[in-house]
């Protein structure tokens, strides 16, 4: 009987085929046994509750259902064993209400257990009447178990494959999979968008039709070394499109062995990072180079001669730090603008990289200011050799726009390990040596000397006696005579700073740009106008009322909004006129970019006082220039005049000076008279006033009334 009952089931299956196997087992077995219901059950993973994988009805599929375990006949089967009840079922499960409902008599369940012997399913029948012959219902389905079982797992292979494949070929990464002589079997869809590479296009080729020449053969040896030694390799490579783009691919490659065919494929995967190499170049540069010149920042600078410390201190080596200095770079931005000042750092960036040695490194580390990093110096003489180079690069004038701008550069020079033993003090050192390039007149190299350290001592020192100086009424003036040439006549008095620190005259030239870096500039400068105030209030006292008093003033006194109000309000504390004190600024007060100063030399002017250009020829400015300005007197710089008599081409540059300024209507005073000679030089040129120690040294308030005396 079971015989004719299993041939009837395998009739079944095999005239259906492949398709609704499970349908079909059902039934067939539903039919022989004669159930009502024959399903089969899938357990959770904590097997408390089984929900149906497929379910018949006297030959007809339904709905799957689920259901809790606890307290049924399943809750046996699930534990492994066979559960059968040919009837009387319902009293033995009576928290099992669907028994109820269904109207069940007899139960058979048998667990379907894997090859670990585990249970995931179970295979169940259910009967509305009493089961005739149990035992050959449990026959029945322990023999067709192995083949549900099989089939279950087919399911969820393929089920399994469906999802691998589809991943793969959704991934947003590009898949490519090789035989064993990597000719490409496989590429999906991440892989053709990014390369351009169809599936038909690319089967059969090498990877290597990416290859964009980038790397050498080393790269790719090493590469299959480590690919077949470890089975694995990842890194970037750059590679070429379809259409020829280079692109950089992050890229892991498996070696997997295919154990049926005993052969090796090559799985790689790769996405394109070309984006984020672009952004991380862009962070790079961002945060390692000058904008403006292309040249490495200071902190790039710092990273590179950290290193280079380090690697000098095992190689026991030296290195070099060159500070360099744009000599009257503020002159240059002040008189042509910000743009020329900015076109003039990059070609002196550009000219500097020019004579540099590949290795070493050039930053832009300030305003105007480079600093070199020159590493493994075999001999001192080298760094010689290029300070003169870097000197004579600089002898022609830079053109920028129309202007032909003769610059100079002062620079100084620090050594590790002599002068400094860390990175931070070595370049600290070079930039000391350059600030005492700068006050030894520019144009010059200096190399770091322990002298230099102290000096810097003594700046920190001197601004903070200053300060108190100014703060406490202790700068003294001093007057220079100014004549008139052809009449030997006073005309009036330059008001000169000066300034005792510890018992010592110290230099204008020196606490000047102190004040001026110190921001103490405008009340030094108060406090000077007060004092030539009361002077000429004195001066007049005694009868001398038509002496004026020339007030030097340096850019930055310009800089507060009412300076010229303050100082002319300080002229009427004193009940002065505008006429009896004129203002001296340099050059740079003209600047374009210093349009408001303008309105303010204005009202000076409107007041009655006189703007004299003084140090005229030092700076950037041409005497056609100056036309546009309202400058009253023009102060021929020193410099000119002491080798007029020696330097011909002082001579006529002096003369051109006075001629020019003569046909715009503005007076001219020369500066540093010494010797007759220069005096009678002038005199025959036509200058208007002169001064200098020929004339007269500047003068105490004292001494100043003695030689006026002298004069009548
Ligand atoms: P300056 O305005 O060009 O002043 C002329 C400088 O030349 C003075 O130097 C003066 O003593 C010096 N001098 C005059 N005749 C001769 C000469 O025949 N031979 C030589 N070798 N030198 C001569 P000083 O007093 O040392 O002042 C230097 C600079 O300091 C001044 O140059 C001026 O730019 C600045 N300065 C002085 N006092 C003040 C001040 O109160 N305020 C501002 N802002 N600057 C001042
Ligand atoms: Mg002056
Ligand atoms: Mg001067």
């Amino acid at each position: 009987m079971i015989d004719h009952k299993v041939r009837y089931i395998v009739n079944v299956l095999s005239e259906a085929g492949d398709q609704n196997f499970f349908k079909n087992i059902l039934c067939g077995l539903s039919s022989a046994i004669d159930a009502n219901y024959v399903f089969i059950a899938e357990l959770n993973s904590e097997h408390t509750s089984a929900s149906t994988y497929s379910a018949v009805n006297k030959n007809q599929l339904i709905d799957n259902f689920d259901y809790a375990l606890k307290g049924t006949p399943c809750e046996v089967t699930q534990s492994g064993v066979c559960c059968v009840h040919p009837s009387g079922i319902q009293p033995l499960y009576p928290d099992d209400l669907l028994l109820v409902d269904m109207g069940i008599e007899g139960y058979v369940g048998v667990p379907l257990k894997n090859s670990n012997n585990e249970v995931n399913f179970i295979l169940v029948a259910l009967f509305e009447r009493p089961v005739e012959d149990v035992l050959e219902v449990e026959s029945l389905f322990l023999l067709f178990s192995g083949m549900i079982l099989k089939e279950l797992e087919k399911q969820s292979v393929l089920e399994k494959l469906k999802l691998t494949d589809q991943i793969i070929r959704d991934s947003n990464e590009a898949i490519l999979i090789t035989d064993k002589n990597t000719e490409i079997i496989y590429i999906n869809k991440a892989f053709s968008s990014i390369t351009g590479y169809s599936l038909a296009e690319a089967i059969g080729k090498r990877p290597n039709l990416l290859n964009s020449g980038h790397h050498d053969t080393a790269f790719y040896k090493d590469l299959w070394v480590e690919l077949n030694a470890s089975g694995h390799w990842s890194g970037e490579i750059h590679n070429k499109k379809k259409n020829g783009q280079p692109f950089v691919s992050k890229l892991s490659i498996n070696a997997i062995k295919n154990e049926e065919k005993s052969e090796t494929q090559y799985v790689g995967f790769f996405t394109d990072v070309t984006k984020d190499k672009i952004k991380d170049k862009e962070l790079f540069q961002k945060t390692h180079f000058d904008s403006l010149t292309g040249l490495a920042n200071r902190n790039y600078l710092n990273e590179r001669l950290a290193q280079a410390v380090s690697q000098a201190k095992v190689s026991r080596s030296g290195l070099y730090v060159l500070f360099f200095g744009i000599d009257h770079f503020k002159d240059v931005n002040d008189f042509f603008g910000f743009l020329t000042g900015d076109h003039l750092l990059k070609q002196v960036g550009s000219q500097l990289k020019s004579i540099i040695r590949t290795n070493d490194i050039l930053a832009r580390v300030g305003g105007d200011q480079f600093a070199l990093l020159v590493s493994d110096v075999s001999e001192p003489y080298l760094v010689q050799n290029f300070l003169e180079r870097t000197f004579r690069l600089f002898d022609t004038p830079i053109k920028i726009a129309n202007n032909d701008l003769k610059i100079s550069l002062s620079i100084g020079v620090a050594k590790f390990p002599d002068d400094a033993e860390s990175p931070e003090d070595i370049l600290k050192k070079s930039e000391q040596a350059l600030y005492n390039a700068k006050a030894s007149g520019r144009n010059i190299f200096k190399f770091f000397t322990n002298e230099m350290q102290d000096k810097l001592i003594r700046r920190i020192a001197l601004k903070n006696a200053l300060k108190v100086s100014i703060e406490q009424g202790q700068i003294e003036v001093v007057y220079q005579p100014i004549i008139t040439l052809d009449t030997n006549k006073i005309a009036k008095l330059e008001a000169l700073a000066r300034w005792q620190y510890e018992g010592d005259f110290i230099s204008p030239d020196e606490f000047i740009p102190l004040a001026e870096e110190f921001g103490l500039i405008y009340k030094l400068g108060l406090l000077v106008l007060r004092k030539a105030c009361h002077t000429l209030k004195l001066l007049k006292g005694l009868g001398w009322n038509d002496i004026a008093i020339n007030v030097n003033r340096s850019v930055k006194e310009f800089e507060p909004d009412d300076c010229a109000k303050d100082w002319i309000a300080i002229l009427k504390e004193f009940d002065l006129q505008g006429k009896d004190i004129n203002f001296e600024l340099t050059e740079s007060i003209l600047a374009p970019e210093q349009k408001s100063n303008l309105e303010k030399l204005a009202s000076l002017q409107k007041n009655g006082s006189k703007i004299s250009l003084d140090d005229f020829g030092t700076g950037f400015s041409s005497l056609s220039y100056i036309r546009n300005f309202p400058i009253d007197e023009l102060k021929i710089d020193r410099s000119f005049i002491t080798h007029m008599d020696r330097d011909s081409e002082d001579k006529i540059l002096v003369k051109t000076m006075i001629a020019m300024a003569k046909s715009l209507g503005i007076s001219t005073v020369a500066e540093g008279i010494e010797t007759d000679e220069h005096k009678k030089e002038l005199l025959e040129l036509e200058c208007n006033c002169g001064q200098g120690y020929l004339i007269s040294r500047p003068l105490t308030f004292e001494q100043l009334e003695s030689f006026l005396s002298d004069q009548l």
